[in-house]
Parts: structure tokens; sequence; C-alpha cells
């Protein structure tokens, strides 16, 4: 039951709404919805779902609106529902970052079909993206494998070897909660008490490098007791 993936469904009509939940139901999805897009983030914040199915006529923002916040944080496909039918908008659409893009009305296995490409589609991007990047990138922030070093608006941050090798974990794993264990393993492959303690210090020194104001971080998240979280890229 809990493996079943999550499509969050944003639609502010019930009977759309109803008739997607029961098809993606029917084919082994768990359904969660919103009826706006303010819910729809609030949503997402709280609990990435699987694949995000966006109408874009939502009451109280634009789809669109939606969809370029959800890219600046969230890598989850994306299928835009439409009632639109302009091929324009279904470029600009898929030109922002929508996997796939349906038009109002459509039916069972039209919507199925969509979702699972989406789910190709997206997947197939993130493995052409990962193998040979040498420099990861998200808002004003360059990671560079090659040189192990990292930007910060262009600026060189200059971090130790320790540092870059702290950052690399979590920026590889980005969206991810990292444990202090796995980070002791992967800086030092040790995870003695005096680690946890070093990986501290450590951590401090990185975030006073990388963030503009460390109390108030927008890259390097703490899970408190738990680990550390790199945003979403
Ligand atoms: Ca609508």
């Amino acid at each position: 039951m809990e493996n079943k993936k999550v499509v969050l469904v944003v639609e502010d009509e019930q009977s759309i709404c109803r008739f997607v939940s029961v098809v993606l139901e029917t084919n082994g999805y768990l359904v969660e919805t919103a009826g706006t897009g303010e819910e729809a983030i609030n949503k997402c914040r709280v609990r990435q779902p699987s694949v995000l199915l966006l109408d874009l006529g939502l009451p109280d923002m634009d789809g669109v609106q939606v969809m370029k916040k959800m890219r600046e944080r969230y890598s989850f496909p994306v299928v835009v529902v439409s009632a639109r039918t302009g091929e324009k908008d279904k470029a600009e659409v898929l030109s922002m970052g929508a996997d796939a893009y349906i038009t109002k009305p459509f039916g069972t296995q039209e919507l199925i079909d969509c979702v699972k490409r989406a789910e190709r589609h997206s997947k197939q991007g993130m493995e052409r993206f990962l193998p040979k990047k040498t420099r990861i990138q998200t808002g004003e922030f360059t990671l560079d494998l090659e040189k192990e070093c990292a930007l910060v608006s262009g600026k060189d941050i200059g971090l130790t070897h320790m540092e870059f090798i702290l950052l690399s974990a979590l920026v590889k794993k980005s969206g991810r909660v990292l444990t202090y264990e796995f980070l002791m393993e992967e800086v030092w492959k040790d995870t003695s008490l005096e680690k946890a303690r070093e990986l501290r210090t450590l951590m401090a020194g990185l975030r006073k490098k990388l963030e503009e104001n460390p109390m108030e971080p927008c890259y390097i998240f703490a899970e408190i007791g738990v680990g550390y979280r790199f945003r979403d890229i």
C-alpha cells in the first residue's frame, strides 16, 4: 500500500476532479487533491507527490504561475491539464518544464497514457542530466565538481576540501534529508561521537560561506535530530 505513487490533482472543477481521481485510483495511484494554486503549493511543501496533475485555469492564480513556482523547487513530473486549445499555450508550458500536456475533454486511457508519459519523460530527463554533469546549478548557486569549488552569484566561496565533500554529498542527493551518520561516513568514513561534533563545526563553516544569512538558510536546511537537506534542484 505505502508504495503506491501519489498524484496530486490540482483542479477546481469538482466533476473533473472526481473523474480523474477515480481513473487514477483504478490504475493503482493514490490521489490527493487541491482546489486552488495556493493549496497545491502548500501540499507539495508538506509532501512531494510522485506526479502533479495541474489544471491551468484555477480560481486564485494562473496554473502557469503555479508551475513556475513548482519548477523552482521540485523535479517531480508535471502534467498540465488545459481547456485552452492554442498550440502556443502548449509549446509555452512544455518549454517551461511541464512533462506532458493534456487538453480537456479527455478520456480514461488518454489520461493514463499522459501520466505515464510524464513519468517516463521526467525520468529520462533526470538520467540524461546526471552522469556527465560536472556543474550542478540552482538559482545563484553552482557546484563545480571538476574544479572542486562552489560559486554563489558567480563568486567562488572558497571551500576547504572537507567542506566541498560535505556539500557535494548534499547537492548530489538534493531534496533528501541525509542523516548525520551518512554525512560522517561520506566525509570521514567514521561515525564516532568525536566526528559528530566535527560535523557540526564543518557544517557551520560551510553554511557561513554559502548562505547570505545562515539563520535563514536558502540552500542547506537542518532537520533537527536527523540531518541536513540541500534544497531541491
Ligand atoms: Ca479549472
